[in-house]
């Protein structure tokens, strides 16, 4: 663990850090030189923006979406991440981190996945550059997202499952990290959002800040003026600060929305900003679920992208300074969004988007206001888990 004049750099305020054990530091330094290296490098920029565009399918568009903006008496522009090859905003740090592990000269890259999301996108990239790949995925996520499992293995990457703890995305990442740890030499760990250890938090900003980038582009073009709100949902958080950073320094309304899962009064949700406590979670100092002896909670979420104890350490930074708000709906609030959508728009969103979503009927002083709300994701990937939701199933069959 280090401290003193670095500091700042490897913290955003007092929090993130290098929270690991002193095996790992010298591959987290390599990571940090390499990266500093291609940050300097036109070259790598240039193939990586190349491969947004004509590979992944940027620029994603900003769509008025006239129904919602008519009910909800406000103009509501969604980002529509999820017309990316694979689904998902995912793939923009894949590609980026990947392209990165090539650059390093690894051979293998491993990454962790919960609902099967980042997994995918990593093997996507992996098959793209030809690079060996292992995906860590608890075995109880494997039962749950078994397309997403045989999506990987069609790829090319073997799926390791993990039967440790609560069989989930936290121990996924422990037995990556422990991979990892082991394989340094050959090995490059793909993080799947802005969590973990310095450099981390700030590469996959960096691989995702091209949605605000974007944004902000799209909106000013045909509004002339920045929107009022800006919506995201949080899981790890990297859609979310993806698309804020470039709006940080402007006047302009930013909301992080987390998943309430049952609601505020029960413990079963994964509204790690909202209902967590400063602590330390893989590496890094954040708000994280925990008990009183701080030991990680189990949480709950609908969404399987959502459902995750900690948060990136940004963004326990924006909330303490005050800058983003952050507030967390329900499944039920989720789901009925998810529907919305659907039928006002014919685009059946994530289930992890349709939180950010949710979040405009309680948007007070919305009224003729612009609103912009990220579309993280796609939703084919929810429609079983949707569709045998009794509440879903009362109202639509
Ligand atoms: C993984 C995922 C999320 C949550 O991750 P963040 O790092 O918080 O963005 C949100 N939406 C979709 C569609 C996802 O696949």
């Amino acid at each position: 663990m280090r401290r003193g004049y670095e500091k700042m750099e490897r913290y955003f305020g007092d929090y993130g850090g290098q929270f690991v054990p002193e095996i790992l530091m010298p591959a987290l330094n390599e990571l940090e030189e390499a990266y500093d290296r291609v940050v300097k490098d036109e070259s790598f920029w240039k193939e990586y923006r190349s491969l947004l565009e004509n590979y992944a399918g940027r620029p994603t568009p900003l769509y008025l979406a006239k129904q919602l903006s008519e009910k909800y008496e406000a103009r509501i522009y969604l980002k529509r991440e999820d017309l990316l090859h694979t689904g998902a905003h995912k793939i923009n740090n894949a590609i980026g981190q990947v392209l990165l592990a090539k650059c390093m000269g690894k051979k293998r890259v491993i990454a962790e996945t919960g609902a099967g999301q980042h997994g995918v996108a990593t093997a996507t990239a992996a098959a793209l550059f030809g690079l060996e790949c292992a995906i860590y995925m608890g075995s109880e996520d494997m039962e749950r997202q078994r397309p997403n499992v045989e999506r990987m293995a069609l790829l090319g990457a073997k799926v390791v499952p993990v039967g440790t703890g609560s069989k989930t995305l936290k121990d996924a990442i422990n037995e990556a990290m422990r991979d990892w740890i082991t394989n340094l030499q050959t090995t490059y760990y793909v993080i799947g959002s802005v969590v973990g250890p310095y450099p981390y938090p700030v590469i996959v900003r960096n691989f995702q800040k091209v949605i605000g980038e974007e944004t902000k582009a799209q909106v000013l073009e045909v509004e002339g003026n920045l929107p009022d709100y800006v919506l995201a949902c949080v899981g790890g958080g990297s859609n979310a600060a993806g698309m804020f950073y470039p709006f940080i320094d402007e006047n302009v309304k930013l909301i992080g929305v987390e998943a309430g899962g049952k609601g505020p009064n029960t413990d079963e949700h994964a509204a790690s900003l909202l209902k967590g406590k400063i602590g330390y979670l893989h590496g890094s100092k954040t708000m994280v679920l925990q008990d009183q002896w701080g030991q990680i909670k189990v949480t709950h979420s609908i969404s399987a992208g959502l459902d995750y104890p900690g948060v990136g350490p940004e963004h326990t930074f924006w909330k303490e300074t005050g800058r983003v708000q952050y507030e967390a709906v329900t499944d039920e609030e989720a789901l009925e969004a998810f529907l919305e959508l659907s039928r006002l728009e014919g685009i059946v969103p994530a289930l992890e988007s349709a939180h950010a979503l949710a979040f405009v009927k309680r948007l007070r002083d919305r009224e003729g206001k612009t609103i912009v709300v990220n579309l993280s994701g796609r939703g084919d990937k929810d429609l079983e888990s949707v569709l045998n939701n009794p509440y879903v199933r009362e109202r639509i069959l």
